[in-house]
């Protein structure tokens, strides 16, 4: 199938798309790197009259370390934030999550922005943002706001976001020397969108561990924090506490239900990425 008409407008800065946004209201869309958006429209998912390409405002598109926080334009590519060396040193979580986004072809064109604006339920990257607790940074016709990632999403293809606002970008606190993350997730193919995953993030001393934050996606309609599972994991580590840890996730979690696994198996699949989290940090 084919799109259905739209117009086009390709403005050079932020302030421009704002204003574009604030002209046509829900009849436009923001066009980043097309991945998500192009497809939608193909398949006549949405029909938006026109479309805010934002791939000429050049100032969306950075990594740079702000003192204690990593900055990443909305903007820049998700090959660019794979290969980053700041990202890596500074935020290895996202490092982790990259390779299992897509393919190489869609994250030579997929923003980070764009991933996260979207809010697929099933993706890598919200689920990561939850878990370190970023902020995003957004602008729109009253100015900027920062919004914290824990508040950001509100649904399927739900965020915070209004219609005149566009993500600027993502700000992710440096990580200490005493924080641990790992990423897991099971997928039918690698690059396909995941059955089940995991981002985690603690802080560790000699098996001791605290501040752990687990969250979960494409369980339920965005990313999922599992509080109890975590409290239940604050001390020293043993097989034990881990095995009793887990248990909480059917309190956590209330998994969907879909062509790839029902509401157990999801259940199933949380508590084996979960102990192969913990396993692989203190094996
Ligand atoms: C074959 C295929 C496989 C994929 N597999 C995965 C996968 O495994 N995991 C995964 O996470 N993703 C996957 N994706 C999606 C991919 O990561 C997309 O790149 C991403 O979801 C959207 O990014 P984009 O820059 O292309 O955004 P676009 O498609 O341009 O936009 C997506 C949505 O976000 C809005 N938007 C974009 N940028 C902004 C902004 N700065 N401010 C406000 N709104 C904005 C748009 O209006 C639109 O609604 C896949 C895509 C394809 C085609």
């Amino acid at each position: 199938m084919k799109a259905p008409l739209f117009s086009y407008i390709r403005p050079e800065t932020v302030d421009g798309a704002i204003e574009c946004l604030q002209q046509y209201g829900e009849d436009a869309a923001v066009l980043a790197g097309g991945q998500s958006l192009m497809a939608s429209l193909n398949m006549r998912l949405s029909a938006p009259g026109v479309l805010v390409d934002i791939n000429n405002v050049g100032s969306l598109s950075e990594i740079a370390l702000h003192g204690s926080y990593l900055r990443i334009g909305a903007m820049t590519r998700q090959v660019e934030v794979e290969q980053s060396s700041l990202v890596a040193e500074h935020a290895p979580l996202i490092s982790m999550a990259m390779p299992y986004i897509a393919h190489p072809a869609v994250r030579n064109r997929g923003t980070i922005g764009g991933s996260i604006a979207f809010a697929d339920p099933a993706a890598e990257l919200p689920a990561c943002i939850v878990a370190l607790q970023a902020d995003l940074i957004v602008q729109g016709s009253k100015g900027e706001r920062k919004i914290p990632a824990t508040n950001f999403f509100n649904g399927l293809y739900e965020t915070a976001l209004t219609s005149d606002e566009v993500l600027i970008a993502i700000e992710l606190p440096a990580a200490a020397d005493q924080q641990k993350f790992a990423f897991r997730e099971l997928a039918r193919r690698h690059g396909d969108y995941a059955i089940i995953g995991v981002c985690a993030c603690t802080e560790w001393s000699e098996k001791t561990l605290s501040e752990t934050r687990l969250v979960y996606f494409n369980v339920g309609d965005q990313p999922v924090l599992a509080a109890q599972t975590a409290l239940a994991l604050t001390g020293v580590l043993s097989a034990e506490s881990l095995e009793s840890a887990v248990e909480h996730l059917a309190e956590d979690l209330d998994p969907l239900s879909d062509l790839n696994a029902d509401p157990s198996m999801r259940l199933h699949l949380a508590k084996v990425l979960t102990r192969r989290v913990f396993e692989e940090w203190a094996p």
